[in-house]
């Protein structure tokens, strides 16, 4: 039976999260039977599981329902400037629990380097996997990091902010827990899950636009394919020219959208009630959507979706950022395009960096070999790693 038709039925049911076995047979056109061998094949590999016939159904035959298996999980790494932030997101896109540390940054400028930014995921990924009782079959770590990373080899070859250059990322968190680690630009990643599972579902046309701790990244996804360019570092809307007058960047230009849009400054001025706080969120609202204006002049997305504290532009007056948007695009593309805020709100980077995982594992379900939880968690270099004395500091939930 062909490998591929294993990966296309595996995919179906990932991004559908729950589908019978006759809608599996409609949307593959494969017949009944190979479909069905199929589904067992992925359940004896453990990917999925199929539940019984609903009885209480009335009308027309009762199907089986074919979910993704809630232990084969992806663990999903977002490090930013002021924490680091791990989550296991189960095949199907759902966030199991997760765990947030503050890196120890200051705003006079100290930045966790990579050793302690790894260092600190690695504790995090220990303690996520050592949770009493917990069952998990772990397909890999999926990196989400601010910056330009090479598509190639998971190296961050540049994040500003973080004052990383040629950081060897996804290779040092491969070797501290031995799972296959990848990474990828976090907005590109966020663009992703929104497409597939947020606000994006649906269009082919989608542009992501992250505001995080560490500025902004944009992802473009043009005719359902993610615009990478030649090493994976396209989108970079936040070093594009917004303000002729501004301020230098940490990219050595000036103006650039990310320093004329900063989160600490915006939520300052959201607490306060005053003509001054108002004046500096119209001024960021307008300098957005100068940068949103040219990319709907540039690609002509149906949508363009707002992540991290960007949303808050959008949310406290929609009309206004449409309206500052529309004022400086061409009509046509300003015609087509829809302003939203991200769906997966909270989850949108975790779940599109657990995608780089699954997507590697949806491509070769039957040779992607699968680590158990609790041999990971034993694993002497994974437990060992020392906590960093003053990063300690726990806030953990399960959502
Ligand atoms: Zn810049």
């Amino acid at each position: 039976m062909p490998r591929h038709n294993l990966s296309v039925l595996l995919a179906r049911v990932h991004e559908l999260a729950a589908v019978s076995r006759s809608q599996l047979t409609k949307e593959t056109g494969l017949n009944r039977s190979t479909v069905g061998a199929l589904v067992a094949e992925l359940v004896d590999l453990g990917l999925v599981v199929e539940t019984e016939p609903d009885p209480t159904r009335l009308v027309g035959r009762p199907s089986a329902v074919i979910v993704p298996s809630k232990q084969v999980v992806a663990i999903a790494v977002n490090p930013e400037l002021d924490e680091v932030e791990v989550a296991l997101v189960a095949l199907g896109g759902v966030v199991l629990a997760r765990s947030r540390r503050p890196t120890g940054s200051t705003p006079t400028g100290s930045t966790p380097t990579v050793q302690a930014a790894v260092a600190l995921a690695v504790q995090q990924i220990h303690d996520l996997l050592s949770a009493p009782g917990a069952v998990y079959r772990v397909a890999g770590v999926g990196l989400a990091v601010p910056g330009l990373v090479r598509a190639d080899d998971g190296v961050v070859a540049l994040a500003p902010d973080l004052d990383w250059r040629d950081a060897p990322i996804a290779a040092l968190i491969g070797e501290a827990t031995g799972l296959t680690s990848l990474a990828a630009n976090d907005a590109t990643l966020g663009a992703i899950a929104e497409h597939v599972r947020g606000a994006g579902r649906g269009h082919d046309d989608v542009i992501y636009v992250n505001g995080g701790a560490s500025g902004i990244g944009g992802g473009i996804i043009v005719g359902g394919t993610v615009l990478g360019g030649v090493s994976g570092f396209a989108g970079e809307l936040g070093h594009t020219l917004v303000n002729n007058g501004g301020v230098l960047c940490h990219c050595g230009s000036t103006g650039c959208l990310e320093t004329e849009v900063r989160r600490d400054t915006l939520l300052e001025a959201l607490k306060l009630d005053t003509a001054q706080a108002k004046r500096v969120i119209e001024s960021q609202r307008g300098y957005l959507a100068r940068a949103l204006a040219n990319t709907v002049n540039l690609f002509n997305p149906k949508l363009i979706v707002l992540g991290g504290f960007l949303a808050t532009l959008l949310e406290t007056d929609p009309a206004r950022l449409k309206e500052l948007v529309s004022a400086s695009a061409l009509r046509g593309p300003r015609d087509d395009v829809q302003l939203s805020s991200a769906e997966l709100g909270g989850d949108t980077l975790m779940i599109g960096a657990a995608e780089l995982v699954f997507a590697k594992l949806i491509a070769d379900p039957a040779g992607t070999a699968l680590a158990s939880n609790t041999t990971l968690a034993s694993n002497t270099e994974l437990a060992s790693n020392t906590p960093l004395a003053s990063n300690t500091a726990l806030a953990e939930s399960k959502v």
